[in-house]
């Protein structure tokens, strides 16, 4: 397939922005890339799609995500709003993760899925829980996401928290998963997956310890870190150690491994995550709305962790993030210099193009280079002022959203074109979880019972 007459935005390192340009797209893959003449007079057979001068760009990235978070949307949280993140915790996710069944799973991940290639994020890194269908829970993430012809990340959150037999099952369900996955491709290898952990404050030394012996080599965690204090006073009471040196203790850092949040951490733990590689991502919107504060994310860069951005479980639109990012650290620090275009850029495109990159190594991914996966948006936007590499990050701050996003492609294949969705049916989807919510939501309000 050649496409035809795009604004090419390769996200090459240095940028490059090419206007007239086609790409040919085989066998998954970006096999070429050349003007647009020239392309057309060596490929006169190949069927054309007709981008009309849109931009076409690689497909954003999202380092942390929940998709089982779907049907929280509009839920009213009984008795008086909860007053920390903890208390967040134990009322709203804790209660919600235990009311998911295999069918609430299975449409979670279908509604979050939609959202994505609307938005044009086509690659995105999960952490599911449901502690009352553990087992296969995976499986049907991963069915969803070969249905919707996206790239993903999956892992099940180990956590103490509902008792060590669900402990068990969740270190059971990443070891069967991981174990599937080295067995046989998933969505044509469209998903992968890490070793997922819910965080150091519902992790006993014991279940630590067993993640560890039960994650194959080479495989990553995937854990909330410090997102908020009480991680720090629990850490401090279990083990006498913060956070990250815990962690470290027990073997879960290193290059493989994705660290959510980072908030609360000292010095001598920015320093141990920059020495072991490990990988950072921030959720700014997921911040501003738990109230828990900012990541010294620019501080982290500067030591040369490889710091991502991810929604946390908000709309996939990866454009909110970098706008609520890049205004987030201004007014934290009360300077407007902080959290430039370039430091949003490093984050959301080189570094999350690194993380999920090595998740599917076959190929570069998040850059349209040959030989690069064929995982691509058409943005339908249409500058007022000059467009160039060097100020591009402000036209995506100030100009670009995702709903000017009209096409999605993922290993070369059109999952949205001309803003319709090919390979999900969004309005059944919608449908079905709109069925499905009052009994999901049922099961969330009895635990409030006070027999429950
Ligand atoms: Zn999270």
């Amino acid at each position: 397939m050649l496409i035809t007459h795009a604004n090419l935005i390769t996200w090459e390192e240095p940028n490059r922005i090419l206007p007239q340009h086609a790409l040919l797209i085989q066998e998954g893959r970006i096999a070429e890339i050349g003007p647009q003449e020239e392309l057309l007079a060596r490929y006169p057979a190949e069927p054309q799609v007709d981008a009309e001068g849109q931009f076409v760009m690689p497909g954003n990235i999202c380092a942390h995500t929940h998709f089982y978070g779907a049907f929280a949307r509009g839920l009213a949280i009984p008795g008086p709003p909860p007053k920390d993140f903890p208390e967040i915790l134990q009322k709203l996710w804790w209660p919600l993760d235990r009311s998911l069944r295999e069918e609430d799973i299975r449409l979670s991940a279908l509604v979050m899925l939609v959202d994505a290639i609307r938005h044009g994020t086509t690659t995105l890194i999960d952490h599911h829980a449901s502690p009352n269908a553990i087992d296969g829970s995976l499986d049907i993430i991963a069915e969803a996401v070969a249905q919707s012809g996206l790239r993903a990340v999956l892992c099940y959150e180990v956590t103490d928290r509902d008792g060590l037999d669900k402990a068990r099952a969740g270190i059971a369900e990443n070891e069967r998963f991981l174990r599937r996955l080295s067995q046989e491709k998933v969505a044509e290898g469209r998903v992968a997956a890490t070793f997922g952990l819910h965080a150091s404050l519902t992790l006993s030394e014991g279940t630590l310890d067993a993640c560890r012996q039960a994650a194959p080599p080479g495989v990553g965690f995937h854990i909330h870190v410090a997102e908020h204090e009480a991680d720090q006073y629990d850490s401090l009471a279990k083990s006498g150690r913060r956070v990250v040196d815990r962690l470290h203790q027990h073997g879960i850092l290193g290059p493989n491994t994705i660290v959510a949040h980072a908030i609360h951490i000292d010095a001598r733990e920015a320093c141990l995550l920059a020495e072991s590689g490990t990988q950072v991502t921030h959720q700014p919107r997921s911040n501003m709305n738990n109230g828990v504060g900012v990541a010294e994310v620019e501080s982290l860069m500067r030591l040369g962790v490889n710091v991502c951005l991810g929604t946390d479980g908000f709309p996939h639109a990866m454009w909110e993030e970098w706008k609520t990012a890049y205004l987030l650290h201004k007014v934290w620090h009360r300077d407007p210099r902080r959290m430039n275009g370039y430091d949003l850029v490093r984050m959301a495109v080189y570094n999350n193009a690194r993380l999920a990159g090595s998740f599917f190594p076959q190929s570069p991914l998040g850059v349209l280079v040959p030989g690069a996966h064929a995982d691509l948006i058409f943005v339908d936007y249409h500058p007022h002022t000059p467009l160039t590499p060097e100020n591009l990050p402000w036209h995506i701050v100030f100009g670009f959203h995702e709903s000017q996003v009209t096409a999605t492609m993922v290993a070369g294949k059109f999952l949205m074109r001309q803003r319709q969705l090919l390979t999900l049916d969004e309005a059944e989807i919608a449908e079905q979880a709109r069925r499905q919510a009052p009994l999901v939501w049922e099961r969330y309000y009895r635990q409030f019972e006070p027999n429950s």
